[in-house]
């Protein structure tokens, strides 16, 4: 009786011959891995830096909505100042505000957190602070030198992104 192993050696032996792969076979099948992988690895990155940007702008549309509804539902209140992170408690509204605000605040925590950061996310409000008085959110991940080296131009900043 012929075991599974004995069946396929002979069923190779047959398309090869007794001899398996030479060095130089062995190398250029190396070779042509390597370069599938070199192919794959850069549009594997690309891709998933294209989707964290977009989900940053997502993230940044959303706040801005979320911070003119507190605006709506405080009349008078000062936005800003630019440059102030939401996780800052003298930015206004700041984090805990737009979550106090909010029906739903663990969809502003989400929203608070830039994708570029990775899943864990921590302190609420950190990567995203006041471009302005009026409301407008950027990305404050690239001045926490956070963004990958290879995408030294890749900036979240929306005002950016529109400009490519
Ligand atoms: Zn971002």
């Amino acid at each position: 009786m012929e075991s599974p192993g004995d069946q396929l050696r002979k069923r190779l032996a047959k398309i090869f011959g007794n001899r398996g792969l030479t060095l130089i076979e062995l190398m250029i099948v190396l070779a042509i891995i390597a370069i599938l992988i070199a192919i794959a690895v850069p549009n594997i990155v690309d891709y998933i830096s294209d989707a964290n940007r977009t989900a940053c702008i997502t993230n940044q549309s959303n706040l801005e909505v979320e911070i003119a509804r507190y605006k709506s539902t405080h009349p008078g209140a000062r936005i800003g100042p630019a440059g102030a992170r939401l996780s800052d408690p003298n930015a206004h509204p700041n984090a805990q505000e737009l979550m106090a605000n909010s029906a739903n605040p663990e969809n502003i925590r989400r929203m608070l957190t830039c994708p570029e950061a990775g899943e864990d996310g921590s302190a609420p409000g950190y990567h995203y602070a006041y471009s302005n008085d009026q409301g407008h959110i950027e990305c404050a991940m690239d001045n926490a030198g956070l963004v990958r080296a290879e995408e030294a131009d890749f900036n979240h900043d929306r005002f950016n992104v529109a400009e490519e």
